[in-house]
């Protein structure tokens, strides 16, 4: 794909809405281990939310109104601590978008960058605190680092995606210091973060609706 136009972000948002309902068990059965078994739920309800609100905006053209749009419609439909994050998230890229109704792989990069950078501001969490947090994380460094190669928009997005798929496995091994896990102690140990589970399917899905 060249350049993103407001469309392939509707597409994109309706993309992760569908992935998410598709694994909403998964992801909820994965908080009930270590949390409130409401992740699924949660995610399902702030992304339909999202797509809805974007379908009856199909004349927005600008970028940045689209995430913004996303992020009032994430944050008021979701209660949980994912909510804030999110709409945090969708803030940031709204921000670096702003003006703009086609964006190519620099512009996007920097909008994944900027979504990543906004929920660890958000969650005052950084990598190794088994949060969502060690999937954005290594998933924007990833994806700068593709960048910086000069590899195009596709290849930057795959990459990380890997990147979020080996950093939720990675919160396996991780004792919990943020978020409702922090309560277990070494309970949480051999089981993924539901958040970070849900983040690589998020870039995931991003890579394979804009690569
Ligand atoms: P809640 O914990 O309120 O039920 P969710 O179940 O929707 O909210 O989301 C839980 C996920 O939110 C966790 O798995 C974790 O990845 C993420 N999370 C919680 N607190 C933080 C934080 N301070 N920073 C980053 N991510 C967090
Ligand atoms: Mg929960």
């Amino acid at each position: 794909m060249g350049e993103v136009t407001a469309n392939e972000l509707r597409s994109m948002f309706s993309a992760i809405a569908d992935a998410v309902t598709e694994h909403r068990d998964r992801l909820s059965e994965l908080d009930g281990v270590i949390g409130d078994a409401d992740h699924g739920i949660t995610m399902e309800l702030g992304f339909s939310t999202v797509k809805t609100a974007l379908a009856s905006n199909d004349a927005e053209a600008d970028l940045g109104a689209i995430f913004n749009i996303a992020a009032k419609s994430f944050l008021n439909a979701v209660g949980a601590s994912s909510g804030p994050l999110y709409a945090t998230a969708f803030m940031r890229a709204g921000a670096v978008l702003k003006g703009k109704t086609s964006a190519g792989a620099d512009d996007m990069v920097a909008a994944l960058t900027a979504m990543a950078k906004g929920i660890e501001d958000r969650g005052k969490a950084v990598t190794g605190e088994k949060t969502m947090v060690d999937a954005w994380h290594p998933a924007a460094d990833a994806a700068e680092a593709e960048r910086a190669k000069g590899s195009p928009l596709a290849v930057c997005l795959k990459a990380a995606a890997e990147a979020a798929n080996a950093g939720a496995e990675s919160t396996k091994a991780m004792l919990a210091t943020k978020g409702r896990a922090s309560r277990l102690g070494e309970r949480v140990l051999g089981h993924a973060d539901p958040g970070a589970v849900s983040a690589a399917l998020i870039v995931g899905t991003m890579a394979e609706s804009l690569g």
